[in-house]
């Protein structure tokens, strides 16, 4: 911790700040300057009792952390990529992932038709919500362990592995029975108790950003998933509430890099919850692999005009295609297969 002393104080008001911080078990380090005293306060802010209070204190201006608050996110902590498996599938590797499919799972056909498609334009993982997270009590709350039975015969029948998203600790058990990623929501992204219990099934975990969410707070979210014994986690970007009204969530693409930099856990971007409109989807797949994403989560339906949720922002299965291989190059620019 760094420790700014007010301007003119006595020595007495000094030496009280020193004997404080011994006390806490730290070491203190002077750096007197023309104007001001700085002291570093030396010693694992994570052991220690925090020298945070002293901001109480008449004498000092401010006090400031040195160490990042999270850990085993960090790149510091592993500096190689890690790569996630899932179903043999690599998450964060050098081939790019798409992971794609209905934001809900509505039925057999609907959902088989997508499946095969996204799969025969090169989609990796399979996406579909059974557990919805709707804004209104009177929304389509999405099918349950109907839906969840669904997408396994899908994952059978065209060999992909399913990101499903686990709502609540209740249903901890039941989804990952069935899901091969675990997808923790926007409104759940600090629900730290779910977050605990969703990385103790060892299930790899996405975890979306929260609405209003900084970088700090979504990796020590994160750093819940690592902390309770689960290295497999996955951060995503879906955007973030702004005051614009052209697009449903702000895609906030700097945070691929600065993940990246920070961290050593895929990134992935959700371009459908990012924009809100399926117009916008292609552009935004290619920034989000430009920018140096590891994946993407896409949401494809046969027929977006009668979806149960989410309508505007699904691409058809045609617009997924020519999307796809739109693609390509960019995937091949950014060094990726
Ligand atoms: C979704 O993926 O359909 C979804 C509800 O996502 P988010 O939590 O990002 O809103
Ligand atoms: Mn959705």
């Amino acid at each position: 911790m760094i420790v700014v002393l007010k301007p003119r104080i006595s020595r007495k008001e000094e030496t009280a700040v020193l004997r404080e911080i011994r006390r806490l078990g730290y070491r203190p380090h002077m750096i007197r300057g023309v104007e001001r005293t700085v002291i570093g306060a030396i010693g694992d802010e994570r052991t220690h009792q925090t020298l945070e209070t002293l901001i109480t204190w008449p004498q000092v201006e401010s006090v400031m952390p040195v160490q990042k608050r999270y850990k085993l996110v960090s790149r510091e902590a592993h500096p190689d990529d890690s790569i996630v498996m899932v179903r043999g599938v690599e998450v964060g590797g050098r081939r790019f992932q798409v992971m794609a499919g209905p934001c809900s799972v509505e039925d057999e056909k609907q959902l088989m038709r997508t499946a095969q498609a996204v799969k025969d334009a090169g989609a990796t993982i399979l996406r579909g919500g059974a557990f919805k997270p709707r804004t209104s009590p009177y929304e389509f709350q999405g099918l349950g362990e109907k839906g969840l039975k669904l997408l396994t015969k899908a994952r059978r029948e065209f060999d992909l592995p399913i990101i499903t998203e686990l709502l609540s600790e209740q249903h901890v058990d039941l989804v990952a029975e069935y899901a091969d990623i675990l997808q923790i929501g926007t409104r759940n992204a600090q629900n730290f108790q779910l977050l605990i219990a969703a990385a103790k099934t060892g299930k790899p975990v996405l975890l979306k950003r929260g609405l209003s969410m900084r970088i700090e707070e979504w990796l020590l979210a994160g750093e819940y998933v690592l902390s309770s014994g689960n290295p497999n986690l996955m951060f995503c970007e879906r955007g973030i509430r702004t005051f614009e009204t052209y697009t449903r969530n702000t895609l906030d693409l700097a945070s691929v890099p600065i993940i990246k930099r920070e961290s050593h856990c895929p990134i992935v971007i959700d371009p459908s919850q990012g924009s809100g409109r399926a117009d916008l989807v292609a552009a935004m797949c290619k920034g989000a692999v430009a920018m140096g994403a590891d994946a993407l989560l896409i949401e494809v339906h046969p027929n977006p005009a009668e979806a149960w949720s989410d309508g505007a922002q699904q691409v058809t299965l045609d617009a997924f295609r020519s999307l796809m291989a739109d693609l390509r190059p960019f995937i091949q620019a950014a060094d990726r297969e």
